[in-house]
């Protein structure tokens, strides 16, 4: 029988430039639901409702009272073992990019080095309209002490954190240095993605035009089950210890 876990060390002590790509699966056994699973966020919220830039400009009182108690959420846990994992693969320069879809800032706090957050993060806000920018503890002080929960700039409008809510556009540079490095990889591993949400899923696409190596660890299905070299349907923070266990064999057996 194909033992995956082996396959994917191999792969990854192999590899000249391995990409790992992340989404919100990763983060369940932290205790953060993902949104497409049964029970995820998206069962419970319409997204359109709640957490797009046009409800933010017309309802911020609206937006605010979805998001605030998204920050106490994600203060409240901690990184899991997969986050570590791919904290070390980084660390010991056999991942050389990490993409994510998540915004929860769990990869930073598990020691990963450097995190392309494609959609941004928790971990600071603006105002749309005149650019100001503070940190995250100044725009949390400021929602909570608005009457109507919402946290306002000097110049009036309402401030927002750097999430990227619907219909907002992705910031530019990550954007950039997420496609160049898909473009470079030989490896990519994808953990807890459904990669249904474009652009991110048409990374993998570049791997396989390179003619590289696609291993995807994730529960659910994913439109690209059938290209993928290496498929784990297990859970990412038993497997990924697996994986380093697997490397240092390799590196004892070299
Ligand atoms: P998704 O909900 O579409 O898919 C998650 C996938 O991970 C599913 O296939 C699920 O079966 C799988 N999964 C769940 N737990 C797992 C585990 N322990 N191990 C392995 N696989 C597991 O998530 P996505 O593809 O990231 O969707 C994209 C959107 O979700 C992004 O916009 C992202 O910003 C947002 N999001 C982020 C967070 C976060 O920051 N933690 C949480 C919810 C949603």
């Amino acid at each position: 029988m194909t033992n995956f876990v082996d396959d994917l060390a191999a792969a990854l002590s192999g590899a000249k430039h391995a990409v790992v790509l992340t989404g919100a699966g990763i983060s369940t056994e932290s205790g953060i639901p993902d949104f497409r699973s049964p029970g995820g966020t998206w069962d419970k919220f319409d997204p359109m409702e709640v957490a797009s830039l046009d409800v933010f400009i017309r309802e911020p009182e609206r937006f605010w009272a979805f998001h605030r108690p998204r920050f106490d959420m994600v203060a409240s846990v901690a990184p899991n073992a997969a986050h570590a994992a791919v904290a070390e693969l980084q660390r010991r320069g056999l991942v050389k990019a990490l993409i994510t879809q998540n915004i929860d800032g769990l990869h930073r706090r598990a020691g990963s080095p450097d995190v392309i957050e494609i959609h941004g993060s928790l971990s600071s806000g603006r105002c749309l309209r005149c650019d100001f920018r503070l940190s995250t503890d100044e725009l949390l002080a400021r929602a909570d002490a608005a009457d109507d929960g919402v946290p306002r700039c000097e110049c009036g409008f309402q401030l927002k954190s750097n999430v990227v809510s619907f219909g907002e556009m992705l910031p530019g540079e990550e954007l950039d240095r997420a496609f160049e490095h898909a473009g470079l990889a030989d490896v990519m591993l994808v953990i807890g993605s459904s990669l249904l949400v474009a652009p991110v899923s048409n990374l993998p696409g570049f791997v396989l035009a390179n003619s590289g190596t696609l291993a995807i660890l994730t529960e659910g299905e994913t439109p690209y089950d059938s290209r993928a070299k290496i498929r784990l349907h297990t859970k990412a923070a038993e497997t990924l210890p697996q994986v380093l266990a697997a490397l240092d064999t390799l590196d004892q057996t070299d």
